[in-house]
């Protein structure tokens, strides 16, 4: 990680803690591999299933989007910067008070790696944040990068039809990627573009409040729970992204691939809901 994006994710997330601090939530994080546990909490990290961080409930965003709280989503994309000539985007660092519109639209200006150079358009999310569920691919891809939506391909229909057979309305739970550019060619992010953005998902998550994340694949799985492990291990346990549980399963692109995986995705996706349910209703 660059100094200067280190510098800006410990900033934001050294911000986010304080606030939940001061909302009276008991409080673990990690901040540049430095946990950060409030008084009298267990340590929570990539704990497997039946290691729960025992407080995980109390730590909920006061600032959440309430319960019946209209779709957060903007339907018009905000400008797009030019490749080279757009004003720096301010990072949520600089700016804590952004709300998730506002944050789309320094995204669509970021300037903060190479990926820049490249995209048509960022790919910043859609979907209803108030139903506090977010999956999560590795990135853009051609249909994508044109439309300015995530998971609008094939995969993306593929996506939509996994959501609906345990009840999920696709416009009705929040999709976004850990890049949020196209990397050329659909090539795997590279360690600096996923640092450079991870401080934009950060922020995001924090904005949506989940009560579960599920990762789409092996990459995006790695990535935001920062394990080298194989989409085998990642999807045989519960994972946490500070106190938000985390499943990882395929990623819809593979079960077009190959659609002997569809079976264990199927298992997967009923977890999810299974989850889900239980978060909400707890
Ligand atoms: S991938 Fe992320 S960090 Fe890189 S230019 Fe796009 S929004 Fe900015």
């Amino acid at each position: 990680m660059t100094d200067k994006t280190e510098r800006e994710t410990v900033v934001a997330a050294r911000a986010w803690l304080a606030r939940r601090r001061a909302a009276g939530a008991a409080v673990v994080y990690r901040v540049a591999g430095e946990e950060i546990p409030a008084p009298g909490i267990a340590t929570a990290g990539n704990e497997q299933a039946g290691n729960a961080p025992a407080a995980r409930k109390e730590t909920r965003n006061a600032n959440a989007p309430a319960g019946n709280a209209p779709c957060i989503r903007r339907r018009t994309a905000p400008a797009q910067a030019g490749l080279f000539g757009g004003a720096p985007a301010a990072s949520p660092a600089e700016d804590d008070d952004m709300d998730l519109g506002e944050l789309e639209a320094a995204v669509a200006a970021c300037a903060k790696c190479a990926l820049r150079e490249t995209r048509t358009k960022t790919v910043f999310g859609a979907g209803n944040a108030a139903r506090r569920i977010v999956f999560i691919g590795e990135a853009p891809g051609r249909d994508e990068d044109l439309s300015g939506e995530p998971f609008v391909g094939r995969a993306g229909q593929l996506l939509t039809k996994i959501l609906a057979s345990v009840g999920f309305d696709r416009d009705d739970v929040y999709i976004t990627n850990i890049l949020k550019c196209r990397p050329p060619n659909n090539r795997d992010p590279l360690e600096g573009e996923v640092e450079a953005c991870e401080a934009w998902l950060r922020r995001q998550l924090e904005l949506i409040d989940p009560v579960l994340i599920v990762a789409l694949g092996r990459v995006a799985g790695q990535n935001l729970l920062k394990r080298n492990a194989s989409l085998k291990v990642l999807r045989g346990g519960v994972h946490y992204y500070d106190d938000i549980r985390v499943l990882v399963t395929y990623h819809p692109a593979a079960l077009l691939r190959n659609p002997n995986l569809k079976r264990a995705a199927w298992e997967d996706i009923q977890l999810v809901r299974k989850l889900y349910d239980e978060e909400m209703a707890g």
